[in-house]
């Protein structure tokens, strides 16, 4: 029985109620019911943040001639199907405000009254760990679209606004419609080949000759970029409103994004550095002095009194010589000395030396064994780098096994 049913009508005439409306109302009435509801029920104005966002949702759907008919047809849950992200909840309600209302400042009297968002672009700054400690100021010369002087962004000579591209209806958007199983239909957009989303067209005779009917020209222009002391890999520095224009658009933002490349001698790791030392056996054991520059030039002079012993691999810390803290320069983290120390290779020391050296340290406690009962054997040298990368390149490894899973993994398969 419960096959037989045919395919539910989700509810179609909340949205309008949302606008206060009745059902099937069209175009203007749409638009100045959402212009009414939206202006009372805007968060700013004390509005309810959830009906707002339901109105803005229910404005999305009823002012698109292809989404508004799904909706009378199908219902609400055809549609969030169609629309794929969160259940038709990826409409954000602040977006459609602005753009109905020309946020942003001078879309006033623009045409439909409609001012997209432009993208957004992102470009990578390197800097040198040098210039994150010290702070520095890049001046980078981008290109970029602006609307054309000539033609103020008709794209035409007449300055008579281009027609309405036949494609597309005007929308800009290609959308096709496909019954993905009963009652449900899922719908597709893409940006309309024909006018590159803009919905009108310009016939060539007409087109601007400054800009060859494009609406916008390529201009350069040089941002300086202020970088502050202690920022981090991965910030951004943003400057709205620089990325391309394009007619009835809201321009996008320049984002630097900060790459911070290798340093020669320092790690970093949040407002620590890291400094790798190599010592000799004599400085670890009898004290040293030694000079590190820092990323600012100045000469620090490090000393580790003798009698102070520094054991291979240990860590010694300097307060303060870190980097600066974002926002408060003079806040600076900690410089870690990782000590590697370099001991005598074999036969680098005499006879002479090596008594010296008996002499002058502790001797170790005698063999507790008889060693007429016991086995002699050799030591050999060995390269545990190499042993490790044989190991790796046995025949039947793989590439990503190492010692410690290998064993575990043959277990697995086994069972
Ligand atoms: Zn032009
Ligand atoms: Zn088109």
């Amino acid at each position: 029985m419960f096959g037989m049913r045919p395919p539910k009508k989700s509810d179609s005439t909340r949205y309008y109620q949302l606008l206060g409306i009745s059902p099937g109302a069209e175009g203007n009435e749409i638009k100045k019911a959402y212009r009414k509801m939206a202006m009372m029920n805007h968060p700013d104005k004390g509005g309810d943040p959830e009906k707002f966002k339901e109105i803005s949702q229910a404005y999305d759907v009823l002012s698109d001639p292809e989404k508004k008919q799904i909706y009378d047809e199908y219902g609400e849950d055809a549609l969030k199907e169609g629309m794929g992200g969160g259940g038709g909840g990826n409409v954000n309600p602040f977006d459609i405000f602005e753009s109905f209302f020309g946020g942003g400042g001078g879309g006033g009297g623009r045409r439909g009254g409609g001012r997209r968002k432009g993208e957004d672009v992102a470009h990578p700054l390197k800097l040198t760990l040098e210039d994150l400690y010290k702070g520095t100021t890049k001046k980078l010369s981008l290109s970029r679209n602006v609307i054309c002087v000539k033609c103020k962004g008709a794209g035409t000579k007449s300055g008579v606004g281009p027609v309405r591209c036949n494609v597309c209806q005007g929308t800009g958007v290609k959308v096709s419609i496909r019954q993905i199983g009963p009652g449900m239909v899922q719908q597709m957009q893409s940006v309309c080949p024909d006018c590159r989303g803009q919905g009108v067209t310009v016939s060539d005779k007409d087109k601007c000759q400054e800009c060859k009917g494009n609406k916008v020209t390529n201009q350069k222009k040089v941002l300086e970029v202020v970088v502050e002391k202690g920022m981090q890999h991965g910030q951004k520095i943003t400057f709205p409103g620089e990325a391309d224009e394009a007619p009835d658009t809201v321009p996008g933002a320049i984002i630097f994004v900060i790459q911070m490349k290798d340093h020669a001698t320092f790690v970093r790791k949040g407002s620590d550095l890291f400094l790798e030392k190599t010592i000799t056996l004599r400085e670890a054991l009898c004290g040293f002095q030694s000079v590190i520059t820092h990323l600012d030039g100045r000469q620090l002079v490090i000393s580790q009194e003798a009698g102070e012993v520094v054991t291979p691999g240990s860590y010694k810390v300097i307060n303060d010589e870190g980097m600066p803290e974002r926002g408060r320069p003079f806040d600076k983290g900690r410089m870690f000395i990782h000590f590697t120390v370099k001991f005598p290779q074999s036969g680098d020391m005499d006879d002479g030396m090596i008594k010296a050296l008996q002499a002058a340290l502790p001797a170790p406690p005698p063999l507790d064994v008889a060693m007429d009962e016991c086995e002699e054997c050799t030591l050999h040298s060995v390269d545990m780098e190499e042993e490790s990368r044989r190991s790796r390149h046995r025949p039947g490894a793989t590439d990503d096994d190492d010692d410690e899973d290998g064993p575990q993994r043959v277990q697995c398969a086994q069972q």
